[in-house]
């Protein structure tokens, strides 16, 4: 017989599976990545699937999996919402830190802690008025450390002298260089001062963000050192189309 088990999930995503059924793709406190199939939401008059939003925080009781598998829903509770009435950098933000738990392969024992930065992220950056997705790429850089493949902003991945600022980064490894190496690299790829400096400030971003101004030209840069770097890590693209917001239309 089927067992039940408790979790708190964040929704990544749903859709409609049949007349009356919703599919979810959450990211689950204690399995990571899962989906669960809502049955009977948006039957008749009852129709309750406006009651599961995207972003939101619920603890769900579920069915163990099916063979293909897919949970069961059968309680839910809301516990956190994240707003509806945001700027939609905030929405697009948001929406780049679930898209990323997409993206990871992640051994049970180490989900918590991954949860739990998505829940620090949601909480905080929800209440940014400026450049939200400055606090997205902080994020990014709290992941990668959890990860074990922490980016050095510090030292030139070349040369290991101290950077002012990083000039750019290495085609083959993604890391980081400073002005002398990066001039005398074959292959790398140069940042723009505007990228450069947001890269060196994310350890403590929250200071500044009403201070920088970040142009779709500067956020494609950054984003694109991110997705170079996790791409080469995970030896796979690494794409994330929330992101594509914040580029240059
Ligand atoms: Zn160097």
């Amino acid at each position: 017989m089927a067992s039940k088990s408790k979790t708190n999930c964040y929704l990544l995503k749903k859709q409609p599976y049949s007349e009356t059924s919703v599919l979810m793709q959450v990211f689950s406190d204690t399995h990571g990545q899962i989906s669960i199939l809502a049955k009977g939401l948006r039957k008749g008059k009852e129709h309750r699937d406006y009651l599961l939003n995207v972003l939101n925080e619920y603890e769900f009781v579920v069915t163990s999996p099916s063979p293909s598998g897919i949970h069961t829903l059968s309680e839910m509770t809301l516990i956190d919402e994240y707003p509806t009435d945001l700027p939609l950098e905030n929405w697009f933000a948001a929406q780049a830190g679930a898209e990323i738990l997409t993206k990871l392969i992640l051994p049970d024992d180490e989900v918590p802690l991954f949860y739990k930065a998505m829940k620090q992220y949601l909480n905080y950056q929800k209440s940014v008025t400026y450049n939200p997705v400055a606090i997205f790429w902080r994020y990014l850089l709290h992941l990668n450390k959890l990860l074990g493949i922490p980016v050095d902003l510090e030292n030139c991945s070349c040369c290991h002298s101290k950077m002012e600022r990083p000039a750019g980064y290495t085609t083959d490894c993604g890391l980081l260089v400073c002005h002398k190496c990066l001039a005398e690299l074959p292959v790398a790829n140069s940042l723009e001062t505007e990228a450069s400096v947001v890269i060196k400030l994310l350890p403590v971003i929250g200071n500044y963000l009403n201070d920088l101004v970040i142009t779709p030209e500067t956020a494609k840069q950054v984003n694109s050192f991110f997705l170079h770097y996790l791409s080469l890590q995970f030896h796979r693209k690494v794409t994330l189309n929330s992101l594509q917001f914040f580029e240059p239309k």
